[in-house]
């Protein structure tokens, strides 16, 4: 669509105005404002600390540092504000209630294992004992060398085998508390032959499959067809095998997960009574339980909503964490048993927060051109149609206009498929089509919502431009793709100016997926993103509450490797409060070539090979041989995204853009 300017006489657009379109207030969890300047700023301590504006971030990684967006900007500062508030709130709602047993959370590492954000939470999270939870061989490996306060849990979940269970066991051995879940009854029996063979007595949770289940795009983690979990006869069998071996003293925990991302209250609480019913009969049975592990599924509300729509959540961290005190504190109550210590694994709502991935739009695929053609056109029927449906739109009824707009158009195509259509008037069809549909679409979003025909429901997705955004949705946002979910999407600066432009974003990759044309909303799902012409200036768009799971799980289509990345830490000492402390540069051409089996050097080699024969057989000049060669290998260094021309339009200090001035 082409830029459309306000309507003369419309008010001002204003960073309150912004905040609200792009719900930034409600998603923003207070981490996230508009600053006057029209730039988004990040409040790490929230009104505790000081303000971070990304573009100053961006201008600085770029212009001190070099690197290039895409950008993924952590701040870890949140991470820790994350980790405070999840353990304050089962700790207030621990001494509310004045419930018998401790917190102690794990954070799963596999949501984000990047070292710098699981050394950042374990050091937040020390005056709590927060530990960690591991799901693979790989994970056991790392967490147990970062792992360094005995106090904390290390809890162990997946499928195990002799050098998984061998290596946590270990752990016991240097006084760790690492809590093996078995998963399964052979893992029960693998975990009490190699304790025994390595001297050590292990730590045993078991995973219960509970009836109640989640809803949202995670529902089938629980529920009786769940992968995992072990049923109400299997407990019992595991607890017998323990016993049999003399180690009934090793069970001690009882865990079960229903799934990421609860977005309803409701469905916490069946599952937690439901859980405690199973430890309170477990205890009175003479186990000694001495831990209920509530497991992950604490949600982010990435839409804002505050509803049940799976984007979102209908509870707060604090009604999440008063919800399973409470609840297990009255079914142990009822039962007569003591309350276990709480162990929940909470991912998402520790590291969603804290990092934003900052791409540019730089370009967009539009169907109304701001310039028109300039060819020129011959007389054609067909075009004084649509010069009648023009000059008719405002007496004739929209759907009218429209039909006859259809028509035309399909006449084109039939007309061209048999040779019948001069390729200039075809050019002036689909131009003047297009206009008309916008002016239909303007007429149409005039009326009262529940006027607009049916025909015309559909027009302004139909309409929307394609921002094109130098990134890959397969490496760095793989749960849109994979999934639907939907993230926060907005312009990190020029949030003054009022948006003028409809439309979706495409990503560099050669995939016709490789888009986002779903975006949040507080009612339904948005088809098109408020967006500004790209045409004057940078323009930078940041997506947020990128830091779970998306990081880790990208993939390499079209070999679009790791983005670069700079951690950004609250200084006070620094005079505008925060510094870049970190940068870790994004894959090499060479690197992701290399994880395909490609040798940069190998593949240097054969280029020679195929310069030496061209130089032989004189289709290039020696000279010019070594220089095409040089230029090759030179390339294989380069970064996998697009490396955009900083062009007087695209300097980042052209004043055209609401961009601060660079700091000093
Ligand atoms: N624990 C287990 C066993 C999981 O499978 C998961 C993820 O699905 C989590 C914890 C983390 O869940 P979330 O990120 O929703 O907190």
């Amino acid at each position: 669509m082409s830029d459309t300017p306000a309507a003369p006489g419309a008010p001002a657009w204003t960073i309150d105005d912004a905040t609200e379109h792009y719900l930034i207030d409600r998603w923003g969890n207070g981490y996230f404002s508009v600053s006057p300047e029209g730039n988004v700023v990040v409040s790490p301590l929230k009104e505790r600390g000081a303000q971070i504006p990304i573009v100053e971030v961006i201008r600085e990684a770029v212009e001190v540092e070099g690197l290039q967006t895409p950008l993924l900007i952590r701040f870890q500062d949140i991470l820790r504000d994350r980790v405070r508030e999840i353990n304050e709130a089962f700790n207030e709602a621990i001494a509310e209630n004045k419930y018998q047993g401790l917190y102690r959370g794990v954070y799963p590492i596999k949501v984000n294992q990047l070292r710098e954000v699981l050394e950042e939470i374990l050091d937040a999270g020390k005056a709590y004992h927060y530990g960690i939870e591991v799901g693979s061989k790989p994970e056991c490996f790392a967490g147990l060398s970062v792992h360094a306060d005995n106090e904390s849990l290390i809890v162990c979940n997946g499928y195990k085998d002799d050098n998984f269970i061998r290596t946590a066991l270990i752990g016991r051995k240097l006084g760790k508390k690492v809590i093996l879940i078995a998963e399964k009854l052979a893992e029960v029996r693998a975990i009490v032959r190699v304790a025994k063979d390595l001297g050590v007595e292990p730590m045993i949770g078991l995973r219960v499959r509970l009836m109640a289940k989640s809803a949202g795009k995670w529902a089938e983690s629980g529920g009786e067809n769940a992968k995992f979990g072990l049923t109400t006869g299997e407990i019992l069998e595991a607890a017998k095998i323990m016993g049999d071996a003399g180690m009934s003293a090793a069970f001690r925990l009882l865990h079960f997960h229903i799934g990421s991302q609860v977005p309803d209250i409701l469905i916490v609480k069946r599952a937690v009574r439901e859980a405690a019913r199973y430890y309170a009969k477990l205890r009175q049975l003479g186990y000694p339980l001495e831990f209920l592990d509530v497991g992950g599924g604490l949600a982010v509300d990435y839409d804002g909503s505050g509803s049940t729509f799976h984007s979102s959540m209908n509870y707060s961290v604090k009604e999440y964490a008063e919800t399973v005190v409470y609840g297990v504190m009255d079914v142990c109550d009822d039962e007569r048993v003591p309350h276990p210590h709480l162990v929940s694994e909470s991912g998402r709502a520790v590291v969603a927060h804290h990092s934003v991935l900052v791409v540019e739009a730089f370009g967009s695929i539009e169907k109304t051109p701001e310039e028109p053609l300039e060819v020129l056109t011959p007389d054609h029927k067909l075009i004084r149609d649509l010069l009648y449906t023009r000059d008719h739109l405002a007496e004739r009824s929209l759907t009218e206009s429209w039909h006859d707009l259809v028509d035309v158009k399909e006449e084109a195509q039939k007309m061209f498929e048999l040779g019948f259509l001069d390729l200039r008037v075809k050019a002036r069809v689909e131009e003047m089509y297009w206009q008309l549909v916008e002016r239909i679409q303007e007429r149409a979003e005039a009326l009262d919502p529940e006027e607009v025909p049916d025909d015309l429901r559909d027009l302004k997705r139909h309409l929307a431009d394609q921002h094109i955004c130098n990134f890959s949705v397969f490496q760095s946002l793989l749960d849109h793709w994979a999934l639907g979910q939907l993230f926060p999407i907005v312009p990190i600066h020029r949030l003054n100016e009022r948006p003028t432009v409809q439309g979706t974003l495409v990503d560099i990759t050669c995939d016709s997926d490789g888009k986002v044309s779903k975006f949040i909303d507080l009612k339904d799902v948005r088809e098109t993103l408020s967006l500004h012409n790209v045409t004057k200036g940078p323009y930078y768009l940041g997506i947020f509450l990128t830091g779970a799971y998306q990081d880790i799980m990208g993939d390499l289509h079209n070999l679009f490797g790791r983005v670069n990345e700079v951690h950004v830490f609250l200084e006070e000492d620094e005079e505008r409060g925060w510094y870049i402390e970190e940068t870790i540069a994004g894959n090499t051409i060479s690197e992701v070539l290399g994880m395909t089996q490609y040798s940069a050097a190998d593949l240097a080699a054969r280029m020679k090979a195929q310069v030496d024969a061209a130089i032989k057989s004189d289709k290039l000049r020696p000279t010019e041989g070594m220089r095409l060669l040089a230029e090759y290998e030179r390339g294989l260094r380069d970064q996998t995204y697009l490396t955009l021309p900083r062009d007087e339009r695209r300097d980042i200090d052209n004043g055209r853009t609401s961009l601060p001035p660079a700091a000093k």
